[in-house]
């Protein structure tokens, strides 16, 4: 489309006079309310460094696209979102394995179990979905960015080991959430078992079983030996009946991301997990900060799917750019308007990465990492796998040279791109690509802005490399 001169630094956020001037110098005569046309607007998105898409539509925006409330009689029934948290080797794992293996491939006969991240299971006519990355960290990813999938959290507590640090870290975590628990007293068939124990240590944390005047369900488990499976489902129906847990499946989905990377043959993959409304093959969709139009839905059995209703993960496949887990979804009606919302997005979220980075040259933080007021240098991560990006992230964020810490701002699955570029260079950070690389586009901003990329095959050179450039960095002399 065209816009006046007016028009467009209003959505730039610019004085009129100091595009008039950046035109002129551009040698373009212009006057306020004259009618740019695409290169013009084009030339000076790009001095600005934003995309003409991002300036032409980002005043759409002012909607908040992800609120709005069904009307009680569309609601239907749906499934629990069941997470299981616990501290390490009480038998997460094992039990996720196990309810899976007892009721899925058992029932579902000729499915073959796919790993994306989440699984569903029928018990007794109804459904049950459980995330199946265990432990808090995918919980905790999650909340950070907003999003809450968990409807029940399974406390997994092994009895021949009792309360331990993880296991009260996991009932902060649910309860700060607001989010009813469920324990687990696993590993019963053990000699050395004493679920008696681990009902006494829990009434410290207000979990108290039913038999001792409380309110919170217990249920004895062998994840091993595949007892109290049963009752264990039994016992998460009851909870989500009683917190009455609806959907309206009857309209286009929204949801969150649980898992997301890029596949060599098929590009980017994310397990999506629908949360309200249906997603169906072909619906246009902003997931995060990508878009694009779902060219296949396939579940955990593998099975290729039409349409994927409410508490249902999926696979998808169509998407431009690799979301992240926590990232929300939504699906449009038709593709143009999820390009001009994901672009849209995008660009705010690059402006608020700008607002929120204060604006230091790599002189200026020398000087106040020597002043001692800066004690950090700021890192993205990309990588290929999402297992990569967080051991270097665990190893960057060891490194202590002085007082001085790496700050990991932002990481990502994938190639390094042009939003990661524009990322790093507000806030002063340099850019690691482990087993991946810079696209085009990005290699051409990065030399425009001076940002440094630093592309790896081996994590410890990696970490090397930072760690010597930090020495470097305190010695006066560098
Ligand atoms: P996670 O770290 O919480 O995921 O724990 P895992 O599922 O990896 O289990 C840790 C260890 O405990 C493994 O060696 C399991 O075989 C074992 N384990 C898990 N559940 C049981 C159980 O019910 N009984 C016994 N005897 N061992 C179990």
């Amino acid at each position: 489309g065209s816009l006046t001169v007016s028009e467009l630094a209003a959505k730039l956020h610019r004085e009129a006079s100091e595009l008039i001037k950046k035109l002129m110098g551009l040698g373009v005569m212009a006057t306020i309310n004259q009618e740019l046309d695409r290169d013009a607007i084009e030339l000076l998105a790009t001095d600005y460094g934003v995309a003409v898409e991002d300036a032409v539509f980002i005043d759409e925006l002012d909607i908040d696209i992800y609120d709005e409330t069904d009307k009680e009689e569309d609601l239907q029934e749906r499934p629990p979102v069941v997470t299981i948290m616990g501290h390490v080797d009480h038998g997460k794992t094992t039990l996720l394995d196990s309810i899976r293996n007892t009721k899925v491939t058992a029932n579902e006969a000729g499915g073959i179990t796919q790993h994306i991240g989440a699984y569903q299971i029928s018990q007794a006519g109804k459904k049950i979905t459980f995330l199946d990355t265990p432990g808090h960290a995918a919980f905790t990813t999650m909340r950070a960015r907003g999003a809450q999938v968990t409807d029940i959290t399974i406390l997994v507590v092994a009895a021949d080991d009792g309360v331990m640090p993880q296991t009260k870290e996991a009932i902060s975590h649910a309860k700060d959430a607001g989010v009813p628990i469920i324990v687990a007293v696993n590993k019963i068939d053990k000699e050395a078992a004493n679920p008696d124990r681990v009902m006494q240590e829990l009434t410290e944390y207000e979990l108290v079983p039913e038999a001792w005047g409380g309110d919170t369900i217990f249920v004895n488990v062998s994840a091993l030996q595949g007892d109290g499976i049963d009752e264990l489902m039994e016992m998460i129906l009851l909870v989500s009946e009683v917190e009455e847990l609806k959907a309206n499946p009857n309209k286009l989905a929204t949801g969150t991301v649980v898992e997301a990377q890029l596949d060599k043959g098929r590009g980017p993959v994310a397990t999506l997990l629908v949360q309200n409304g249906t997603l169906s093959v072909g619906d246009a969709v902003v997931v995060g900060n990508t878009f694009g139009r779902v060219r296949a839905l396939v579940n955990d059995l593998g099975r290729r799917e039409q349409t994927a209703g409410p508490s249902t993960p999926v696979e998808i496949t169509g998407l431009n750019d690799v979301p992240q887990a926590g990232d929300r979804f939504q699906a449009f009606k038709d593709e143009k308007k999820a390009r001009q919302v994901g672009e849209g997005l995008m660009a705010r979220y690059r402006e608020q990465n700008l607002s929120e980075s204060s604006k230091v040259s790599l002189d200026d933080l020398f000087n106040q990492i020597q002043q001692g007021t800066v004690k950090d240098i700021r890192v993205i991560i990309k990588a290929d796998v999402q297992g990569s990006v967080e051991a270097m992230k665990g190893s960057l964020e060891k490194i202590n040279v002085e007082g001085v810490k790496v700050n990991i701002i932002h990481t990502g699955v994938g190639a390094i791109t042009e939003s990661d570029i524009i990322l790093a260079a507000a806030s002063n950070a340099i850019v690691i690509g482990f087993n991946v690389r810079p696209d085009t586009n990005a290699k051409r901003i990065a030399e425009a802005e001076n940002v440094d990329i630093r592309l790896h095959r081996v994590i410890y050179n990696a970490i090397d490399e930072i760690e010597q450039a930090m020495k470097g960095a305190l010695d006066p002399e560098f």
